[in-house]
């Protein structure tokens, strides 16, 4: 791998939102020793930025690794290099999508999508249609396991059926295409 070459994908995190501190791992592993969904990550969240840093391209963006992440946080305050690990992440997921990548092993990525759909149409998500939109995207026989929590969600009225918009949807609306704009979404 060239040297040039090996400094793309490393230039191109660096500039996503989220990404900045790609630069600054030292590699200590504190971040990975922290997590505590490391162990069902493909790659671990230090082997993770060691990979974007070795222009590993492929490999990171077609992996479920970052998907893994629960946005505790615990990385990101232990970081010694302010890295900001869990920032570092989402980027990545962020360019995982932008480009196409459908990682395997995780539904992650439907959860999110049926959440940012929620939160489109109404300002605010509605749990019954964002779990709908989820399972009908993934596995709807799955529904059926969670009959019992959604009955128990329904019947103590802490899942409503119908989803209210908020006040303001309009201005809402501004900010999400002014985001969607300086990550260059579709
Ligand atoms: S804790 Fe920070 S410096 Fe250490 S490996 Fe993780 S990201 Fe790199
Ligand atoms: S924020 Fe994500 S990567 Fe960091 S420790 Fe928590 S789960 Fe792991």
């Amino acid at each position: 791998m060239g040297k040039t070459q090996a400094m793309n994908f490393v230039n191109e995190v660096s500039q996503v939102p989220g990404g900045e501190g790609v630069n600054l791992c030292m590699q200590c592993g504190t971040c990975t020793a922290s997590c505590p969904s490391a162990k069902i990550w493909e790659f671990t969240p230090s082997e993770i930025i060691a990979m974007v840093r070795a222009d590993m391209r492929d490999e990171v963006l077609s992996s479920s690794s970052m998907w893994c992440c629960l946005s505790c946080y615990s990385c990101t305050v232990r970081c010694p290099r302010d890295v900001k690990p869990t920032n570092l992440f989402h980027s990545l997921e962020s360019l995982a999508i932008k480009h196409g990548y459908k990682p395997q092993n995780t539904n992650t990525p439907a959860m999110y999508n049926s959440f940012v759909k929620s939160i489109k149409k109404n300002g605010r998500v509605s749990e019954f249609n964002m779990m709908m939109g989820y399972y009908l995207s993934t596995n709807p026989f799955a529904a059926l396991g969670m009959m019992s929590v959604a009955w128990n969600l329904l019947s103590h009225g802490r899942m409503p059926l119908s989803a209210r918009k908020i006040k303001g949807k309009n201005d809402l609306d501004k900010i999400i295409k002014k985001l969607e704009d300086i990550r260059g979404d579709q």
